[in-house]
Order: structure tokens, then sequence, then C-alpha cells
């Protein structure tokens, strides 16, 4: 059943030059882009989409890390995109995350991690919102 989830390729990523190749690995699998804007958020923006974790302890650098430059927001869309792209990602930690992922080839820490994916319907529905509210 095809399926929308939100992406963020994060501002480590875009910095790294590295927006192409995680593009093209989504894009490999078979996802479609159906939405993609290149933008810079602020704090109350990024206190918006991580406001699961906005009390945790490394809330604060992560909120510098997500508003210190452009990012590239999407809406992928595919059969079990939520999930499938949470197993392009890997895991959040990069230095754990399995070699042939995003993260697992591409990150060497627990904050500047890439990327970001939904994590269940309900937030993808949430963060689609949140991003694309016209979509
Ligand atoms: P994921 O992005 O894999 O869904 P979480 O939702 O748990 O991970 O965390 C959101 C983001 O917060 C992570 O992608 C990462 O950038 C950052 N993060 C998570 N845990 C930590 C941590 N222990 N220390 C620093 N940053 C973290
Ligand atoms: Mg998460």
């Amino acid at each position: 059943m095809s399926q929308r989830t939100f992406v963020i390729i994060k501002p480590d990523a875009v910095r790294r030059g590295l927006v192409g190749e995680v593009l093209s690995r989504y894009e490999a699998k078979g996802l479609t882009i159906v939405a993609m804007e290149h933008r810079t958020i602020d704090a109350s923006q990024a206190d918006e989409h991580y406001a699961e974790h906005v009390e945790q302890p490394w809330y604060p650098p992560l909120r510098d890390f997500v508003t210190s430059g452009p990012l590239v927001a999407a809406i992928l869309e595919g059969d079990e995109a939520i999930e499938v792209v949470r197993l392009i990602n890997g895991a959040t930690d990069g230095r754990k995350a399995a070699p042939g992922t995003i993260r697992g080839d591409l990150s060497l820490s627990n904050r500047e991690n890439l990327v970001h994916g939904s994590d269940s319907p309900e937030s993808a529905e949430r963060e689609i919102k949140l991003w694309f509210p016209s979509l």
C-alpha cells in the first residue's frame, strides 16, 4: 500500500555536499519525491518538529544543530515508505548504525546523523501538515 513519509536531509548533509548521495538512495530504492524544499528553520519551528524531545538534556544542542543552516525537507511516497525510509536511514547513532544504511555509511555521530524520517503513520501525518501545510 502506497504511503507518504516526511524526510529531512539535515544541515550536516547539506554542508557536506551529501544531498545528492542521500536522495539517490531513496530514489534508487523506488521511492517517489512528492515535495521537496530547501529551507532554514528557526528555533520555534525546531521545537514544533521535535515536540516529543524538547525536554531531553540533548535537545538544546540538537536545536542549535538543526537551525545551523539550510536543510532539505521532503515528502517521499511508496509502498510502506515510513518503514522503508527508517531502514535506509539506519539506527539513530551513526557510530552504531549498520553499514549499508545512510547513517551507517556516512555518519559518525548520534546528533549529526544526516537524516530524519517519520517514525509512524501518526508522525508522518503530523510532520507533513507541519512542514507542507498545503499538501
Ligand atoms: P531518530 O532520528 O532516529 O528518529 P530520535 O527521534 O530518537 O531519533 O531523536 C531525534 C534526533 O535527535 C536524532 O536523529 C539525533 O539527531 C538527535 N539525538 C537523539 N538522541 C540523541 C542523543 N542521545 N544525543 C544527541 N543527539 C541525539
Ligand atoms: Mg525520531
